[in-house]
């Protein structure tokens, strides 16, 4: 089963703001079962509603619009579709009795304008929206389901799960899609799929295998589609896909490996803290994700200059002099130094040069010395990181987790 996705503003023409929607609307339509084969978008003009919508007759049966459904003039996504199904207007009481109770639980005066948004299209059902004044509509022609949304993210999303979903699964006959994710770090996607040659050989045909890299992590998702539950068979190879390349693996579930760290650390009651100085505390930053990291964690070190290194973290001063601050030994000395300074277990420390200035014939940008210190052991590494400084950063603070996973022996599923 196809579909199409329409998104209507103006304001995502000009790049004023990013369709978010439509990523979603992907994601959402694939995990049902049903693919995305085109996306529009276009302005809040009716000729451009009008055509985008019959063009699309042709192609698919399932056509989701979203946005221009706001109770000003600039939004005409409504009465363009009373026009192109040839209808008029209802006032849907229910909709009407909704917005009552909405704007006297946020303490509001409707207005006029708010009343609007009960009239709907007669040729449509209305989609409740119980978390804006703006409900989704459904309508058929011919052989197709128009689906309108609003184009607030958060009331796309409300809609999607509550009203659109479990309708298109009724209406269609839908093949099941199963999807388990798991993420890796640090070793480059080449060498993954090198390693996963023969397994991929072995999926089934309603099976296979993605890769998404980004910044030296890479997420591997499994997706099997079947017509009966029965036929499901995604944990076995999921299984075998874990042992094949078993070192690999950071964690089983598609979440940020900061995450999966924190709530190791949570979960075991490990103390941490972190001494930056290349990734400017973007470290900590990803590992505060999760609730009650406040348990474990202090606070933290960012330290730039020679003397916030030597004053707050205790590096001695011949290391600047023999080693420099972009060095194994500083980096080792910033871990230990952060471990004392706040009492805490696990310390982990980053010095390098993200550039694009900074790097010389001997210290290039790039270069990034990463150390993690817990308990009697300690660990540094010297990584070479490729990319602008954003990419410097972000890969700084994965090969930072991938260290954290290493020392600490990081299982890949975290069980209550
Ligand atoms: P509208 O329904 O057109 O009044 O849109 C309401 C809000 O949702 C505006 O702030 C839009 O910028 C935003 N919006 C509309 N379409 C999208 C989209 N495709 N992705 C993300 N945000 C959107
Ligand atoms: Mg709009």
């Amino acid at each position: 089963m196809e579909a199409e996705i329409i998104t209507i503003g103006d304001e995502l023409l000009i790049g004023q703001t990013i369709d978010t929607n439509s990523a979603y609307l992907g994601q959402q339509l694939g995990k049902i079962g049903i693919s995305v084969s085109r996306k529009t978008a276009i302005s809040d003009q009716e000729n451009a509603i009008l055509s985008a919508i019959s063009e699309s007759q042709s192609r698919v049966n399932i056509l989701i619009v979203t946005g221009g459904l706001g109770p000003t003039k600039d939004d005409i996504t409504k009465k363009t579709l009373c026009k192109y199904f040839d209808c008029g207007y209802r006032m849907d009481e229910n909709v009407v009795n909704q917005l009552q109770k909405m704007f006297e639980k946020r303490g509001r005066v409707m207005l006029e304008t708010n009343l609007v948004q009960a009239n709907m299209p007669e040729a449509c059902e209305t989609l409740t929206n119980e978390v804006g004044t703006a409900p989704g509509m459904w309508f058929y022609k011919n052989n197709q389901v128009l689906i309108s949304l609003p184009g607030v993210p958060g009331e796309v999303y409300h809609l999607m799960e509550n009203q659109v979903i479990p309708k298109l699964q009724k209406e269609f006959n839908l093949p099941m899609v199963e999807h388990r994710t798991l993420v890796t770090v640090q070793k480059a996607e080449s060498l993954l799929s090198r390693d996963l040659e023969s397994f991929e050989a072995s999926l089934p045909n309603n099976m296979g295998l993605a890769y998404l890299p980004s910044f030296n992590t890479v997420k591997l998702r499994l997706t099997q589609k079947v017509e009966n539950i029965s036929d499901i068979s995604i944990d076995h190879y999921f299984k075998l896909l874990q042992q094949t390349i078993q070192e690999d693996v950071f964690c089983l579930e598609d979440i940020d490996p900061a995450l999966h760290v924190s709530r190791y650390l949570i979960q075991q009651n490990i103390s941490f803290s972190t001494a930056e100085s290349c990734t400017g505390g973007w470290v900590a930053h990803r590992l505060m994700q999760a609730p009650g990291i406040s348990g474990v964690y202090p606070g933290s070190i960012v330290a730039y200059s020679n003397e916030v290194k030597s004053k707050e973290l205790g590096v001695p001063s011949h290391i600047f002099e023999e080693d420099g601050a972009v060095s194994e030994a500083c980096s080792l000395a910033m871990a230990d130094g952060v471990r004392k300074k706040f009492g805490v277990e696990l310390g982990i420390s980053t010095t390098g040069i993200a550039g694009p200035g900074g790097g010389t014939d001997k210290k290039p940008v790039g270069l990034v010395y990463i150390a993690v210190s817990y308990k009697e052991n300690s660990m540094v590494k010297k990584f070479r990181m490729f990319g602008n400084r954003e990419q410097i950063i972000q890969r700084s603070s994965n090969a930072a987790l991938w260290m954290v996973k290493q020392i600490l022996d990081l299982p890949t599923e975290i069980l209550p």
